[in-house]
């Protein structure tokens, strides 16, 4: 072992690190995995990650890309040993080009220090995961995340326009470009987006940006204990074009939790409806909410929102009822399901019949303008029950028409359950992909594809 860190620390220029506290940091992400790493690399720069690849080729060991380690289904915890690659120093927006509306950033860009540098150029980046004030551009390209905001701009995936990366080969690719449009046959772009560290590791990425709205507040809405969700769902998504950019559902015991944070003012024991609306003056965010209201009273939602001047404010307060939630339940289910929103009260029905079932309480909130909601379950996620927990649930998303994974990917948790989704020939063509990036399968093994015949 010693004449392997040895090696390692010989064939690359940045900092090797293989202490007990630095394997703890790296060891997990925001799920409930273990994994057991040898060492720690922080790579110089994009030739000393070739370095790094060419080394682990050469002694067969796997190498674990890594930004700020909050995933939630173990995309980023070294599962099969080896070496985590540390991208979060790499945090530095090299270039904003204001008139192409283009960011060029590191990896390891944290998405709070890059909408902080937008903001002085009126421009932002719109995807915005709940862990926007830690997680990474690299992370993000890693699991195409979202957040509240992908009801009105989409995930990551739209809103890259280019990247660098090092395949497991060792050679050095850019994908994309600056031009606006390109036709030139199935986008390797598009492909590397999603692939959790299994293809390449990404050394730069250039981001597309929208005009920062100059108000973005936020509603927070009661809504009708026990009510159908779907209409409310497809009444608010008809009305995407009034500047609504967020459509948040949180249930009775979720909204229970957010209750708690101090400068929440909204305070009624039932299910809550968080919207976000972006607006150029006040005269329009007026209208726009009136608006709002009208298509809200159309479908039985009759109570007069509270209004956050600052979107940033409540979702700040949602963050913290999160964490709230994690202490209460610590590790358990947390599923990431995205169903038609004509088959949300369905897939609602069916995740509290497991609830019932199993004797475990459900914590449902999630993006409902998208369908996608994310139950949380009070369950040991490795228990046998919460093994049936985690299959019932996603077998009720895919009978209603949905996904597995909405935005959190698909990790070392959720491999198992990838081929009843895109069938056998579409594991076939990724595990294609796979043996032309990564011919001696060191980036990230055990994630994304089904392990047994890896
Ligand atoms: C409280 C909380 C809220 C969250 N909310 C959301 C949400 O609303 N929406 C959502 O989509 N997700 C959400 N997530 C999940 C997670 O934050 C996102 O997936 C995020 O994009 C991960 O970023 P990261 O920097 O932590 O990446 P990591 O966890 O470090 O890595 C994620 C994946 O990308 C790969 N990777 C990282 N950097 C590179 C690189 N340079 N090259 C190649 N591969 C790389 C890793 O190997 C891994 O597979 C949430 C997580 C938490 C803890």
């Amino acid at each position: 072992m010693t004449d392997l860190l040895n090696s390692l620390t010989r064939a690359v220029h940045g900092v090797v690190r293989s202490d007990a506290a630095e394997i703890l940091r790296v060891d997990h992400d925001a799920s409930h995995l273990t994994g057991h790493a040898l060492a720690v690399v922080a790579p110089r720069d994009p030739d000393d990650v070739v370095a790094l690849v060419r080394w682990a080729r050469e002694h067969g060991v796997p190498l674990v890309p890594r930004g700020a380690g909050t995933s939630l289904d173990g995309e980023s915890v070294p599962m099969a040993g080896g070496v985590v690659v540390d991208l979060s120093g790499w945090n530095r927006v090299m270039e904003i080009l204001e008139d192409e509306r283009l960011a060029r950033v590191g990896p390891g860009t944290v998405n709070r220090d890059l909408q902080a540098a937008l903001a002085p150029h009126g421009l932002f980046f719109p995807p915005n995961p709940g862990s926007w004030t830690v997680s990474t551009i690299g992370g993000h390209v890693g699991t195409n995340a979202s957040g509240p905001r992908s009801f009105r701009y989409g995930p990551t995936r739209s809103w890259v326009r280019s990247l660098e990366a090092v395949l497991g080969t060792g050679e050095r690719v850019g994908w994309g470009g600056r031009a606006a449009k390109r036709a030139v046959g199935p986008d390797l772009l598009s492909l590397f987006v999603g692939s959790e560290g299994t293809l390449g590791i990404t050394t730069e990425v250039t981001v597309r940006l929208a005009p920062l709205p100059a108000i973005r507040e936020a509603l927070v809405v009661d809504l009708p204990d026990g009510g159908p969700l779907a209409p409310v769902a497809a009444a608010l998504a008809r009305a995407r074009g009034t500047g609504l950019a967020a459509v948040e559902y949180l249930d009775r015991a979720c909204a229970a939790e957010l209750a708690g944070p101090q400068g929440f003012d909204h305070r009624r024991d039932g299910p809550l409806l968080l919207l976000e609306i972006e607006a150029e003056d006040l005269t329009e965010a007026r209208a726009r909410r009136e608006r709002v209201g009208e298509v809200l009273r159309r479908v039985g939602v009759v109570t007069e929102p509270t209004v956050y001047d600052d979107a940033d404010v409540l979702w700040t307060l949602r963050g913290r009822a999160g964490v709230a939630l994690d202490e209460r339940l610590g590790h358990r289910i947390r599923e990431d399901v995205a169903v038609p929103l004509a088959a949300i009260d369905p897939l609602v029905v069916e995740l509290e019949r497991i609830s019932a079932l199993e004797h475990v309480p459900l914590y449902l909130f999630g993006h409902l303008g998208e369908g996608n909601l994310h139950p949380n379950y009070a369950v040991d996620p490795e228990s046998s029950s919460g093994l049936r927990v985690r299959a019932a649930v996603l077998a009720a998303s895919s009978a209603l028409g949905g996904t597995i994974s909405a935005e959190h990917g698909i990790g070392a948790i959720k491999a198992p359950f990838l081929e009843r989704e895109i069938g056998t020939p579409g594991v076939e063509v990724l595990r294609a992909l796979k043996r032309v990036c990564d011919p001696d399968g060191i980036l990230n093994p055990g994630k994304l594809y089904p392990s047994p015949r890896e």
